[in-house]
């Protein structure tokens, strides 16, 4: 079991929709939450044609379903596709359970918008929490998430809840961070974030690689690039990961067969 390649598939819906998910080689099932998405990040396909609406608890569980239909063997379930959890917050509560009566741990991945549901997700016993942030300060977090939450004010509901949270639970906490070249990779973004996670040792920063899309300027930087980003987070102390192998391969991304249904809809 898990031995399959990296599978991208979409999955029609009654509307003439379709949601989109990626099973990935090490036996992890990426799904969607919504059809399209309202944060508007400008470097993601998904969300570049907005939102359709939110996905309910049958079309996510449909999706696990499908996976196993095409003799994929999912161990473990990761919110992280199309659309933010948060905005489809009463389903994504709802989906939990459901993974775990199926033996399924579950990460989630959000914005953190909106940032008075986000308490609801920390305390949650999921198996991991991504919050996406992709830059080290509040001008560059406009910029990269336009729909996210107000930078000051989401350090702020960190700093609050951090005592809250059990030692094993702030280790189940990370920050994603998608490297876009001449956006967030300089040296002074990178430590304006080191001196923001300094009261969160525990947490764990994930470096992410940016498939590129056509027609999109954003870039990944160069190896070198990226290599230079992760010293700098090291040697600053922080616990800094780079993006598994898995997601950097071809059918690694996700979103673009889902804007390629919407291209085809259109079109017929
Ligand atoms: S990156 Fe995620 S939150 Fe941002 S627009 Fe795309 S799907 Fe939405």
């Amino acid at each position: 079991m898990g031995a399959e390649k990296n599978t991208k598939f979409t999955l029609p819906l009654a509307d003439n929709l379709a949601v989109e998910a990626v099973y990935y080689e090490s036996g992890t099932l990426c799904l969607s939450s919504q059809a399209g998405c309202a944060v508007g990040c400008p470097f993601c396909a998904s969300g570049s044609a907005g939102l359709h609406r939110n996905l309910s608890l049958a079309e996510l569980t449909a999706q696990v379903e499908a996976a196993r239909q095409r003799g994929l063997h999912p161990r473990r379930i990761t919110l992280s596709g199309i659309g933010e959890p948060l905005h489809n917050l009463q389903t994504t509560l709802a989906f939990l359970p459901w993974c775990r009566q199926q033996g399924l741990d579950v990460s989630l991945t959000t914005t953190a918008h909106p940032l008075s549901r986000l308490p609801d997700l920390l305390h949650l016993p999921h198996n991991g929490l991504m919050i996406s942030l992709h830059a080290g300060t509040a001008r560059t977090h406009k910029q990269v998430i336009p729909g996210g939450p107000p930078w000051e004010d989401l350090w702020t509901l960190l700093s609050r809840e951090w005592p809250l949270l059990s030692r094993r639970r702030r280790r189940k906490l990370g920050i994603n961070y998608l490297l876009l070249e001449g956006v967030n990779d300089s040296p002074q973004e990178l430590t304006a974030l080191v001196d923001r996670l300094k009261p969160f040792p525990e947490l764990t920063l994930h470096l992410l690689v940016c498939n590129p899309v056509p027609g999109s300027p954003f870039r990944s930087p160069s190896q070198e690039g990226i290599g230079a980003a992760y010293e700098l987070l090291r040697k600053a102390q922080v616990n800094v990961r780079r993006a598994n192998r898995w997601r950097q391969m071809e059918e690694g991304g996700c979103g673009t067969l889902y804007v390629r249904h919407l291209a085809q809809t259109q079109r017929a």
